[in-house]
């Protein structure tokens, strides 16, 4: 067995790094330099592995909740300050219970690691697909159009629908996702309870509506004015004063 490589011994009170170090190796993290071993990029390294490691989901690769919402709270603030339209859609595989009951646990991971790579493949630089829990996933779509909104969400769902997963030799299995989608209230600060709570009310009716299919919230026009927009950015105070 390969030694692990030790922190050099510093006067400072030495670091318990151990397990840190477990968890990299253990995430397949590429650990840092062995030449490297206690200096400050040695550390950084090992800070931003642990960093990527707690941002993402164990199974998918894909952004973790806990990424997701930071995401979100950024959206958020950059639809409240530039007013651009985003797109919150809620994922969710139909009749997943039926894959592991058939096939069993590990063929119903299988099929949440292709449906993951299926939704990545769907996405532009700027948006984020995160693993929202259990069979259940989200993307942020900012600068994302109302117009654009439905075949967004019809792209997604139909890519999802095309692959097949291999779960033994000759044995494939597909599946659909139902889709729940809603817009951010432009110029406004929403929350982020508030705004997947009416992605997830588009997903319910998207179950019930017969599943795979996508329902999108109708977006609301801003009757925001252009005076009232540079309020909100505190310029036109500033400009009383000028
Ligand atoms: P619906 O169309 O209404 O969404 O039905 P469903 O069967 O997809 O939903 P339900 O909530 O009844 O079942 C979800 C299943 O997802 C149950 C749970 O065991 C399974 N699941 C959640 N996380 C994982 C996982 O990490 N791996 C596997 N294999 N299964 C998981
Ligand atoms: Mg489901
Ligand atoms: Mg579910």
């Amino acid at each position: 067995m390969s030694a692990r490589p030790q922190p050099a011994k510093t006067s400072a009170p030495s670091l318990r790094l151990d397990a840190a170090l477990q968890l990299l190796e253990q995430s397949g993290h590429a650990l840092p330099e062995l030449a490297e071993v206690g200096k400050q990029a040695w550390l950084q390294a090992v800070v931003d592995g642990l960093c990527e490691i707690s941002s993402r989901d164990a199974l998918t690769g894909l952004a973790n909740r806990r990424q997701f919402e930071l995401a979100l709270a950024r959206e958020i603030d950059r639809v409240a300050r530039a007013g651009e339209p985003a797109l919150v859609l809620m994922i969710d595989i139909d009749h997943f219970k039926k894959v592991n009951d058939t096939h069993g646990h590990p063929a119903g991971d299988l099929v949440l690691k292709a449906v993951a790579r299926a939704l990545h493949d769907c996405i532009r630089p700027m948006d984020t697909v995160a693993r929202f829990g259990g069979e259940e996933f989200a993307m942020i779509l900012p600068n994302c159009p109302p117009s654009f909104g439905q075949q967004v969400a019809e792209r997604v769902r139909t890519k999802v629908q095309g692959r097949s997963t291999t779960i033994a030799p000759g044995q494939e299995v597909s599946v659909t996702v139902s889709i729940g989608g809603a817009f951010a209230p432009q110029w406004v600060r929403s929350s982020a309870p508030l705004w997947i709570e009416r992605a997830d009310q588009q997903l319910y009716r998207a179950k019930s509506e017969g599943r795979n299919r996508a329902c999108l919230e109708q977006p609301t026009v801003s009757l925001v004015s252009a005076e009232e927009k540079s309020l909100l950015f505190g310029t036109s105070q500033l400009q009383d004063f000028e």
